[in-house]
C-alpha cells in the first residue's frame, strides 16, 4: 500500500505569485503532487477555465455544497466564497499523492484543526512595495479590488507565525525547489514512517538478548 500522500497548504498575499510557484512544482514533480481544484462564487477572469481553474459555481449552489458536506474548508474571501472540495482529496492522498491547496488563511487554519498533520506554508513577496507592483502589473483587478486585497494582506500578515513555514518568493524556481524540499523532509519525519520503523522492529526481535 503506498504511504498516504502529504497534504500542504500554500497560501500567500494575493500577488506573491502562488500560482506560478506551484506550477513550477506540478512540472518538477507530475506523478508525486496534484492540486487541488477549488469552488468559488467569483466569476471567471479572462482565460480561467471552468473545472480548471476552479469550479464555479453560484451562491446557492456553494450553500448546497456545504450543507451536504462536500466541502473541506471553505471561507468568504473579498465577498465571495472559495471552497475545498472533500472526496477528490482524500483520494489522492490515499494514492499516496501528496496534495496542494492553494487556499487563503482562514482555510488554512481550519485544515491544520482537521488534519494536524498538513504542512502549511506561507508565500511572500520579497517587500510590501514589490506586492503592489506585481498586484496592479498583472492587470487583472480594478483599482477597487487591488485596495480591498492589499488591505486584506495587511490582516493575513498577522497570521503568518501561524504557519509552519515561511518561504519568500524572490525567484520561481528557487523558491518552488524550497517547497519540495520541505515535502521532503516532512515524508522523512518519525511519525509519517511508522510502517518502516515497525518492520525494523521485527526484524530485529530475532537478535534480542
Ligand atoms: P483568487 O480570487 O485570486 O483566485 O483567490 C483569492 C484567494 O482565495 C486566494 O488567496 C486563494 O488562495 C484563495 N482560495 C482559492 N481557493 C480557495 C479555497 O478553496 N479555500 C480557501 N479558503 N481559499 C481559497
Amino acid at each position: 500500500m503506498a504511504d498516504r500522500g502529504l497534504l500542504i497548504v500554500i497560501s500567500g498575499f494575493a500577488g506573491s505569485g502562488k500560482g506560478t510557484v506551484v506550477k513550477q512544482i506540478l512540472a518538477d514533480r507530475p506523478d508525486r503532487c496534484s492540486l487541488s481544484t477549488s469552488v468559488t462564487t467569483r466569476l471567471p477572469r479572462p482565460g480561467e477555465e471552468e473545472g480548471v481553474s476552479y469550479f464555479f459555481r453560484t451562491k446557492e449552489e456553494f450553500e448546497r455544497m456545504i450543507r451536504d458536506d462536500e466541502l473541506i474548508e471553505y471561507a468568504r474571501y473579498v465577498s465571495n466564497y472559495y471552497g475545498t472540495p472533500k472526496a477528490w482529496v482524500e483520494q489522492k492522498m490515499k494514492e499516496g499523492v501528496d496534495v496542494i491547496l492553494e487556499i487563503e488563511i482562514q482555510g488554512a487554519m481550519n485544515i491544520k484543526k482537521m488534519y494536524p498533520d498538513a504542512v502549511l506554508i506561507f508565500l511572500m513577496p520579497p517587500g510590501a512595495d514589490e506586492l503592489k507592483k506585481r498586484l496592479v502589473g498583472r492587470g487583472t483587478e480594478d483599482a477597487a479590488t487591488v485596495r480591498a486585497r492589499l488591505a486584506r494582506a495587511c490582516e493575513e500578515a498577522e497570521g503568518i507565525e501561524k504557519y509552519d513555514y515561511l518561504v519568500v518568493n524572490d525567484e520561481v524556481e528557487t523558491c518552488a525547489g524550497k517547497i519540495e524540499m520541505i515535502a521532503d523532509a516532512e515524508r522523512l519525519k518519525t511519525g509519517r514512517q511508522d510502517q518502516l520503523i515497525r518492520r525494523m522492529r521485527q526484524g530485529l526481535e530475532k537478535f534480542r538478548a
